[in-house]
């Protein structure tokens, strides 16, 4: 039997209060759902833009329980989320995306594994828990590699690359001794990424595949039309979606991919996001539903919304006082400004994103 929609009035429980959570409130409201952001900030961004807040830690398991008690759905805007925590909201309300995508997307042992369980290409990668691991690992992947902390990497951090050999042992101390992978570094032609959405139902939709350009660790920009041919662009789709499916996925879920040379579609998964995702922020601009929209309809049961775009489209992330250039970008012909309403402009923090848009070629 499908179960009823979440009937506009609802209110989306969301853990962490970031600008994921801002624009996911922001498109609730266009629905007629209400919001509450549960985050351990005093100021997060989300606040201005929902109807409850609560502040509160993500391990505090008695107030994740008051949380969840007096909200229709919990959902996440980070992936860090302690599974105690997602345990905790589970028992008084329904939590999607599903648990287990959360357990799988934040140790990246376990996510290599997963995934390459299904047949996708990965990095090759070796787990790392001491210097004899590690060169053990190493003359599985030989070198250049990336040593990477297994939990809590994000945007390039809790990562060090090894050139030689003689660098092995300074590089567990860099990323603190911590259990971790070390992964083949792979020789790609470009960087693309993958926004699915799920339903209940196991309808799967896709946006285009998107085309994104990091700068030390962090994206920068996201262009779509990836300049990728037809088959690739399939291939990648097929694979988010068989990541989808094999976790029983509701809501977005974003899959990041290395496109390499050789026999077409030479692809390799990089990481999956439990999660909307940067690299999907242009679906704001240059589409009917916006990737945010999407995966409040998918988790309130409401039917998907359309995922083709308009328009192409180039996305830049304002980082640092990047921000400082809102008067001319405000000004800007074709241009969809987004500013996350963060007080302190800090050196590497994601204060806004802007979209160019242009008729879809
Ligand atoms: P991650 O935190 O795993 O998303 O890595 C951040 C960025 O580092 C990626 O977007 C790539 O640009 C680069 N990177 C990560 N892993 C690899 C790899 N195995 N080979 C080549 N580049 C990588």
């Amino acid at each position: 039997m499908r179960e009823a929609p979440l009937p506009p009035g609802g209110t989306i429980g969301i853990l962490g209060g970031g600008q994921l959570g801002r624009m996911l409130s922001t498109a609730a409201s266009r629905l007629g759902l209400k919001t509450h952001i549960y985050s351990d900030e005093n100021d997060a961004p989300a606040f201005d833009v929902a109807a409850k807040t609560t502040i509160g830690a993500y391990d505090d398991e008695a107030a994740i329980a008051g949380f969840a008690r007096v909200v229709d759905i919990v959902t996440c805007e980070f992936e860090n989320v302690p599974a105690s925590t997602l345990e905790a909201a589970g028992r008084a309300a329904p939590v999607f995306p599903p648990p287990r995508a959360f357990a799988v997307a934040q140790d990246r042992l376990v996510e290599k594994e997963f995934i390459s369980g299904l047949g996708i290409q990965v990095a090759p990668f070796a787990a790392v828990d001491d210097i004899a691991s590690l060169k053990r690992a190493i003359s599985l992947t030989k070198l250049p590699a990336i040593l990477k902390t297994r939990r809590f990497g994000y945007d390039g951090k809790g990562q060090v690359l090894i050139r030689e050999q003689s660098e092995a042992e300074a590089s567990l101390q860099t990323i603190g001794d911590v259990p971790a992978l070390l992964e083949g570094m792979v020789l790609f032609e470009r960087e693309i990424s993958v926004i699915v959405v799920r339903g209940k139902d196991g309808e799967l939709r896709y946006y285009d595949a998107i085309e994104n350009v990091h700068q030390g660790g962090i994206l920068a920009t996201s262009t779509v039309p990836a300049s990728i041919p037809d088959d690739v662009a399939y291939a990648a789709r097929e694979i988010a979606g068989r990541i989808a499916n094999a976790l029983s996925y509701v809501g977005v879920l974003c899959v990041e991919m290395f496109q390499c040379e050789g026999s077409s579609p030479n692809l390799v998964v990089n990481e999956m996001a439990p999660r909307v995702h940067n690299s999907g922020h242009w679906t704001l601009d240059a589409c009917l539903v916006s990737q945010f929209e999407n995966h409040i309809r998918a988790i309130a049961g409401w039917p998907l919304g359309e995922t083709s775009r308009h328009s192409d489209a180039a996305m830049t992330n304002l980082i640092g006082d990047d921000v400082n250039s809102w008067p001319e970008l405000a000004a800007a012909e074709g241009t969809g400004l987004h500013l996350y309403g963060k007080a302190e402009a800090r050196p590497g923090r994601k204060m806004g994103h802007y979209t160019r848009i242009v008729p879809k070629r």
